[in-house]
């Protein structure tokens, strides 16, 4: 534990935005009864997550993305972290899933390139930030599958170079998979070895 953050904590106590109650200087971002309740990292198909999208882990997101609170970030990412360390994957870089200008401005920030920036630091990797939104997309939330794939077809351009790269592709909630899968062709297709799926939680009916 970084001693400053340790200090910082004691002075300033901050409150588990799942519950209310005062983080301990150990702990960072949700209080440990609270992450008690969020499941360990699951491989399913090609994607890893945390669960789905209810309960502690929903309120985590939601305290990400909508409360602004970045430090909700890192024991999520410890946990994505610790389930690739132990599926074993060689990976050499994470790539955040970038959110349309216009709505990173309203939110301030992409909560995908927090996750990212926390999880490629556990891995000792690289964030690469290869991917451009090239047009803006509907909110996916009341589009069907198929309009979903229309929607985002040809969405993401690759900047730089992924040429013979594996990759962990990081999406903050996983819905349709419309989107990381529109993103993945684009990686692939820019040489990428190889294009992995990591989310905190995976939905049937988010509101984006
Ligand atoms: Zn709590």
């Amino acid at each position: 534990m970084n001693p400053l953050r340790v200090a910082l904590n004691a002075l300033l106590p901050t409150r588990c935005p799942l519950c209310s109650a005062y983080l301990s200087a150990s702990e960072i971002g949700i209080c440990s009864a609270c992450l008690s309740q969020i499941p360990d990292a699951t491989l399913e198909g090609d994607l890893l997550h945390l669960g789905n999208y209810h309960g502690a882990l929903e309120r985590a997101a939601r305290a990400l993305k909508f409360g602004k609170n970045r430090e909700v970030a890192v024991p999520l990412a410890a946990k994505l972290a610790a389930g690739i360390t132990g599926l074993g994957w060689l990976v050499d870089a994470v790539v955040p899933l970038p959110v349309h200008a216009s709505r990173a401005r309203v939110r301030g920030y992409n909560q995908s390139e927090v996750i990212a920036t926390h999880l490629a630091r556990g891995l000792k990797i690289p964030v690469l930030h290869a991917l451009k939104r090239t047009r803006a997309t509907y909110t996916q939330a009341r589009l069907d599958r198929s309009e979903r794939e229309q929607n985002v077809k040809g969405a993401f351009a690759v900047t730089g170079s992924v040429a013979g790269l594996s990759l962990l592709l990081l999406d903050d909630v996983y819905t349709s998979g419309a989107t990381a899968t529109e993103a993945t062709y684009a990686l692939i297709e820019a040489g990428a070895k190889r294009v992995r799926i990591v989310t905190i939680s995976r939905a049937t009916n988010v509101r984006q």
